[in-house]
């Protein structure tokens, strides 16, 4: 449980901040429900307590613990402790399925339209695996449910089909399990393990670009299930012909089967993810509520689950009834600038003004030119900091089609990697804008 506290932890704040004060924490034990950490001196105590206090309560309360509360205690021989909380010894080789997070099942996870199509390929491929899709590839940025989806048919595999060994793995982990198994002479028993699986789940593989050697041991792993009809899943922060530096044999083959996306999700499933998670850890929160945070954070679903989190601790610390108002508050300190969700009207005054255009200018359908590049910058920046899907900004936009925005934000995108004047208006609107 620490360790995810700690990882938990680390999402929300700095490198800087977690290498200083988190990485010397040690786990002490359970004492009258309270968890004892050890800090390796007072100062350190007093300054987590005074900063992080707040934090590390609201992962407790987010993982699922009892009781928040904790004690810091200092014990300068600060002696290395297992993870206090873990009962299983076996490691993840002898168990597969231990990586599978008990929370990312099917049940667990709302459909809405911005991942209807990946769930409906995930539950196809959970019901054959090696025989619907093959491989799956998930793509869609940070947050949106892709490692939730992977698990949940990790989970329902091995409901349905005992004997099917099961693996997940992070390209990361996977990487450096294939250098140390070069370096300790054992490529061969890596080999075996990777290709005896029934169903190979890959996390975040864009991190193979530019490892050749990765991708070429991956490349055999992948053919060498592929014909023995195993299940293959990918996922990826975007679709293959994205990752750049990917050997061309294994972006083909990443197309072989089925590549599916997962977008933003909109208020509404906003709101029933809210109310699934806090359904979830038997919390009743009233709707005015759940749907003042689902306005506030939009794109991203673990920083949504965060900002429910943070809610719920600030209330229960203060002692307090959950209200409209209480939500604004705990969440007042946490949505700094970069994260106020901007409203598209916002970013069209701003380049408007920037231009001296008016605003139904460059949402109308007039195609004069000075109104096309202002238009394009204004669809580029929406995408930017609002986080609206590209059909919701192709709506906003006159009813134009998606493909439109696409191309937009394409062509913004190439021209200022060459035109650092375009970039710096653009950077200024942003200023301005913020
Ligand atoms: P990604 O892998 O795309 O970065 P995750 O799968 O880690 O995102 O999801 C982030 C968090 O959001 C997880 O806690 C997950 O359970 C939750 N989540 C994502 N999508 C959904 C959904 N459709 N329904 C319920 N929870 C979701
Ligand atoms: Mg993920």
């Amino acid at each position: 449980v620490w360790q995810n506290v700690l990882e938990y932890v680390r999402q929300s704040i700095t490198e800087v901040e977690y290498h200083t004060w988190f990485e010397k924490i040690r786990p002490l034990g359970v004492v009258n429900g309270s968890l004892e950490l050890g800090v390796p001196t007072s100062f350190a105590g007093d300054w987590i307590q005074k900063h992080y206090a707040a934090l590390i309560q609201e992962a407790l309360i987010r993982l699922g613990a009892q009781t928040p509360r904790f004690e810091l205690k200092v014990t300068p021989a600060n002696p290395v402790q297992e993870d206090i909380f873990s009962t299983s010894t076996q490691t993840p080789l002898q168990e597969p399925r231990a990586r599978l997070n008990p929370k990312y099942t099917f049940e667990n996870f709302v459909v809405g339209q911005n991942n209807n199509l990946a769930h409906a390929a995930a539950v196809a491929v959970a019901e054959s695996p090696g025989y619907a899709y093959n491989p799956l590839f998930l793509y869609g940025g940070v947050g949106l449910g892709k490692t939730h989806l992977m698990h949940a048919v990790g989970h329902s595999v091995a409901q349905r089909f005992p004997e099917k060994k099961i693996e997940y793995v992070t390209t990361e982990t996977f990487t450096n399990e294939l250098i140390n198994s070069i370096r300790e002479d054992r490529t061969s028993e890596f080999r075996d393990r990777y290709r005896s699986v029934d169903l190979l789940l890959v996390d975040d593989i864009q991190f193979i670009a530019g490892k050749e050697r990765t991708q070429d041991e991956f490349f055999h792993t992948f053919n060498a299930l592929y014909e023995a009809r195993k299940q293959i899943i990918l996922s990826s922060d975007r679709p293959p012909k994205d990752i750049l530096t990917l050997e061309s044999r294994l972006r083909s083959r990443f197309e072989w089967g089925l590549i599916t996306d997962i977008q933003s999700p909109d208020l509404e499933t906003r709101v029933a993810i809210l109310k699934m998670n806090s359904e979830f850890r038997n919390m009743r929160i009233p709707e005015e509520v759940l749907e003042y945070i689902a306005k506030q954070v939009t794109s991203n679903i673990r920083e949504l689950e965060g900002a429910l989190m943070r809610v719920i601790a600030y209330a229960s610390l203060n002692g307090v009834q959950l209200s409209k108002q209480i939500a604004t508050k705990a969440l007042s300190d946490v949505f700094t600038a970069s994260e106020v969700n901007f409203s598209p009207e916002e970013v069209v005054k701003g380049v408007a003004e920037y231009y001296g255009l008016r605003a139904e200018e460059i949402r109308g359908a007039g195609r004069r030119k000075e109104v096309v590049l202002p238009r394009q910058i204004a669809m580029y920046l929406i995408r930017d900091i609002t986080h609206m899907s590209l059909p919701e900004i192709g709506q906003f936009f006159d009813g134009r089609d998606h493909t439109t925005v696409l191309y937009a934000i394409q062509k913004i995108q190439e021209a200022i990697e060459s035109d650092s004047n375009l970039l710096q208006s653009i950077k200024t609107i942003k200023e301005r804008i913020r």
